[in-house]
């Protein structure tokens, strides 16, 4: 038998309700703070990720899915989406058609990650980027859209976590200091870290080793060497969260993996996933753009994986919506009326109802279960004797009671009943 690809995920009907329940909360919220949708191609030129995101990065070093195509491009399968909306920004000179550009998107993403529960290879993303702006309120914004959207989706076992990392001039200052420190301790550090004591010096900090974290414990911050201006940000963003009533944890150690950031960065962690707990990230990228080509343009984002998000809602047993059941299920009694039914049923389907009938001659009871299966409102009888006197019967399938309606007036009647139930 030929499976899916590890890591890689078929979505199967039952579960597409979830899904929509999150899509359509995401699209809400995104167009009630005025965000547009963006949609860029599932692959890119390697380039402009190698180039955002930085070579010694998880994602570039060893996770990205990459290959030349018959042309001699390489080519890689989005891992992530802040790089590949700044491309487009650059290509179309969205700048200039605004000055700010407010951006959302709902992407799967592919990274060749070890599988295990809340981790795939290919998984999906919805995020944000704010693009043209240096205001504090915009990072408070995104972190806001961020918490709120997990919030309103009915999770609770969640913590907001902040930190600055300033801007690059106070964190290459900062790194001297670090690695000052981490050299009196070099031995003692497991093997990764060593390695980024060389490469990513900041991305100690990612570590989960237990001998690393008790090193850390008395390792200079980042935030502690700020410059004012930097300090002046934070505090700004703070406040705005103070304001909205979002409680937040600063986390000095928080510092993503990525090289872009400045400024503000946070996280939404979990308490219900397990060890894949981060459900959410983001932070101000001001350098990115011009990093990648464009005019020298600030921007702050966000993205959240929606595989995690399920996962929590299931854990915390927070309900999704039901889909919505049928409005009519056309019961054929009469085997050779069947040419009937597609008539009836699509000048329904036209005005906005949700229609069904048996393609496949079952018995009157198998018909009857499968209008019960899909939890039907109105079931109409097509035969029989009420048929000779041009009448269709009708059964309102939550009282039971039936009735009978003129054939030729049967499409006001059912939507009038229907209007009605
Ligand atoms: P990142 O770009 O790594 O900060 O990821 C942002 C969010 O995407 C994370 O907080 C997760 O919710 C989700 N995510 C990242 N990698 C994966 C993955 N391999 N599988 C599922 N979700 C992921």
């Amino acid at each position: 038998m030929i499976k899916a690809v590890t890591g890689a995920k078929d979505i199967l009907p039952n579960d597409i309700p979830k899904w929509y329940f999150i899509e359509e909360l995401i699209r809400n919220f995104f167009s009630n703070y005025n965000y547009k949708e963006i949609r860029t191609p599932i692959f890119e030129e390697t380039a402009v990720f190698s180039r955002a995101i930085g070579e010694e990065t998880d994602i570039v070093s060893k996770e990205m899915y990459t290959f030349v195509d018959r042309s001699e491009t390489s080519i890689t399968l989005k891992p992530e989406m802040t790089a590949a909306v700044v491309r487009a920004y650059i290509e179309h000179s969205l700048g200039n058609l605004q000055s700010l550009n407010k951006l959302f998107y709902i992407s799967p993403m592919f990274r060749q990650e070890r599988p295990q529960a809340g981790r795939l290879r290919q998984f999906h993303q919805f995020g944000a980027e704010a693009i043209g702006g240096l205001s504090p309120l915009l990072d408070a914004e995104i972190i806001i859209i961020a918490y709120s959207i997990i919030q309103k989706l009915g999770l609770k076992e969640f913590v907001l976590k902040i930190n600055s990392l300033g801007i690059p001039e106070s964190r290459e200052k900062y790194k001297v200091i670090l690695g000052d420190y981490l050299k009196n301790h070099f031995d003692e550090l497991s093997e990764e870290s060593k390695k980024r004591f060389h490469k990513n010096i900041l991305r100690i900090f990612d570590s989960k080793s237990p001998e690393d974290q008790e090193i850390l414990k008395n390792a200079p911050y980042l935030i502690n060497h700020l410059d004012e201006n930097s300090i002046e940000h934070f505090n700004i963003v703070k406040t705005i969260l103070d304001n909205n009533k979002i409680p937040y944890e600063v986390d000095p150690a928080l510092v993503r993996g990525l090289d872009y950031y400045t400024h503000t960065t946070f996280e939404i962690v979990s308490g219900s996933v397990g060890s894949q707990s981060a459900l959410c990230g983001g932070g101000r990228y001001d350098n990115l753009i011009e990093q990648l080509g464009g005019k020298p343009t600030p921007g702050v984002g966000f993205a959240a994986g929606i595989e995690r998000l399920i996962l929590a809602m299931e854990n915390e047993a927070v309900p999704f919506n039901e889909p919505s059941p049928l409005d009519v299920f056309f019961v054929l009694l009469d085997k050779d009326k069947y040419l009937l039914i597609p008539k009836f049923a699509n000048l329904l389907r036209n005005v906005g109802l949700k229609v069904e009938h048996d393609y496949l001659q079952r018995s009157i009871k198998a018909q009857m279960r499968e209008a019960n299966r899909e939890k039907t409102k109105f079931v109409v009888f097509v035969g029989g004797d009420e048929f000779t006197r041009n009448l269709f019967t009708v059964k309102n399938m939550s009282d039971g009671v039936q009735t009978e309606i003129p054939i030729e007036d049967s499409l006001s009647s059912l939507i009038t009943m229907i209007k009605g139930n």
